[in-house]
């Protein structure tokens, strides 16, 4: 659990611009965005990655994240958009507070992906299947 910029968003002592809230989740707009409408959807819960999110605050951003990009895509005329959730400095997380960030595809503006896939080896991937299985 941690102390960050987003837990005293939360709390009101930092501005926002605040789309929904409820119980579990608050949502309200990037400050730096990389496209029109890009909004952040964070639980209240201040777990720093996903994988720490209690059941109840996960059901509360599961329950809001699709109505948030539905009314986000539709303030901004966008027919396109990605849900981006970065977990740890490695991969990009700078607030260690979960978020998801919502993203509309606009005129050229929107995230972009420098993915670099691989085919599946299909032995490796039933083996790996297997294990990921037996974790959860
Ligand atoms: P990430 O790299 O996934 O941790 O992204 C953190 C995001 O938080 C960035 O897109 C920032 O622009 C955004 N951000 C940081 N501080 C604020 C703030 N006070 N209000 C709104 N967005 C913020």
């Amino acid at each position: 659990m941690s102390e960050t910029i987003f837990s005293r968003i939360v709390r009101g002592e930092i501005p926002c611009h605040k789309v929904y809230e409820d119980e579990h989740v608050l949502a309200f707009l990037d400050v730096n965005p990389i496209a029109p409408g890009h909004t952040l959807v964070i639980p209240k819960e201040p777990a720093v990655t996903l994988d720490q999110l209690s059941d109840g605050a996960a059901g509360g951003i599961g329950r809001a994240l699709p109505r948030i990009c539905r009314a986000v895509t539709k303030a901004v005329g966008a027919t396109a958009y990605n849900v981006l959730q970065n977990n740890g400095a490695d991969a990009h997380q700078l607030v260690e507070h979960v978020h998801f960030h919502v993203i509309p595809h606009l005129g050229g503006q929107g995230l972009g992906l420098g993915w670099k896939p691989s085919p599946l080896d299909a032995e490796q991937g039933a083996e790996l299947g297997r294990k990921i299985a037996r974790l959860l």
